[in-house]
């Protein structure tokens, strides 16, 4: 078995290599010019990102989970307050609701989009509730419709998590101009990923942009004149010119994850595998490729057996996590949910995937299966 092919979950080399000449120049380019923070690269890459986006303008901060925070904040979101969200996800989106004093509230999901189900937020609404924080999860947007019908008729602010879903489009839309703010991450495994932190805020409205970069610069109007309450969420001027060099393949690297899903699809069709279904209403753009195996744990050490790397998005529900114990949640809570987080699996879907690692990912899943 030495001879097996090797497929790392994910593999950051093969990008890195193929970017690094033009990296390499784009960070001589901000040595040389000596401005680090809030510079040239900064407004360059904001603009270049909206226009690859699709949105009226984007805002350059310190994270993804700085993004979110920071879109709720300017939309109103404060302490008391109670904003509905998907407990299927990343901690760090209910994370930005309690960091603003307000209360993330934990809804069922869809079973086959793995996204907030628009019908169980109706029955979470209570006097306290002011925000929906949808998140596109793996890539595959969110139901945005029906949530954006609640949130008009319960006068709701509504932020879109589109850390994973960078260019993803729901009814030809890309998101972010639905609900009009999303918050993106570019943490350097998400699909536009960077050598370091960094994260934007999608917004379509020119008064919210400007308040967004006040107040991710100490709430500043002009130099020294702080006249909000801000923060410090800056990207910076290096991690903006790698990102710019980054944005360039975005595009080509999505048609290729969609390529490497569609080539799954056929695959594992008619296999006891549960598999992703894009929407009639969703172009996604596969983050992550989720299945569901009911012997999770056999699956993944059969495929890791033959090579295969997987991982697990996410093995416990936020309900459940230890931090927001204070909240009261309990097992059987959300049994859809708690059902999706005991037999998901992560399968390898990064561009830079070969053709031959692809086969070898398709062969050892057919055999893993039967595990
Ligand atoms: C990555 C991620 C975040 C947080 O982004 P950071 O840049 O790591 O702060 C928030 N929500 C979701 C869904 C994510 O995947």
């Amino acid at each position: 078995m030495t001879d097996i092919i090797q497929v790392p979950f994910n593999d950051l080399k093969p990008k890195i290599a193929a970017h690094r000449t033009a990296i390499d120049r784009s960070i001589a380019r901000v040595l040389d010019r000596g401005w680090f923070i809030l510079g040239p690269e900064v407004d360059a890459f904001e603009k270049e990102l909206a226009a690859a986006m699709g949105t009226k303008d984007a805002v350059a901060v310190a994270n993804g989970t700085d993004a979110l925070i920071l879109a709720l904040e300017v939309k109103g979101i404060g302490p008391g307050d109670e904003v509905i969200t998907s407990p299927m996800s990343a901690a760090f989106s209910a994370l930005a609701i309690s960091r603003l004093g307000a209360t993330p509230v934990f809804g069922e999901i869809d079973p086959v989009t793995m996204n907030l189900d628009p019908e169980s937020i109706e029955s979470k609404i209570t006097k306290h509730t002011r925000g929906l924080l949808p998140i596109h999860l793996y890539g595959h947007p969110a139901d945005l419709d029906p949530i954006m019908e609640i949130a008009r008729r319960h006068h709701l602010v509504v932020v879109e998590d589109a850390c994973q879903a960078h260019g993803a489009r729901y009814k030809g839309h890309p998101v972010g101009t639905i609900a009009g703010i999303a918050g993106l991450s570019f943490y350097p495994t998400k699909n536009l990923g960077g050598f370091g932190d960094g994260g934007a805020i999608l917004v379509d409205d020119p008064a919210l942009g400007a308040k967004l970069r006040q107040l991710r610069n100490g709430g500043q109007s002009e130099k020294y004149k702080h006249d909000i309450l801000g923060t410090n969420s800056r990207l910076d001027d290096i991690q903006a010119a790698i990102l710019r060099e980054l944005l360039t393949t975005l595009d080509a690297e999505t048609t290729r994850r969609r390529e490497i899903a569609q080539r799954y699809f056929e695959a594992f069709r008619g296999l006891p595998l549960g598999l992703p279904v894009e929407q009639s209403y969703a172009r996604a753009v596969y983050h992550l490729f989720v299945v569901r195996h009911p012997r999770r744990a056999a699956f993944m050490a059969a495929l890791s057996a033959r090579g295969v790397g997987t991982l697990i998005h996410y093995p416990l529900a936020l309900h459940l996590q230890r931090a927001y114990e204070s909240l009261g949640g309990r097992p059987g809570d959300l049994p859809v949910v708690e059902q999706a987080a005991s037999e998901i699996v992560s399968l390898p879907i990064y561009p830079e995937l070969t053709d031959t690692q692809i086969g070898a990912v398709i062969a050892a899943v057919k055999e893993a299966v039967h595990a």
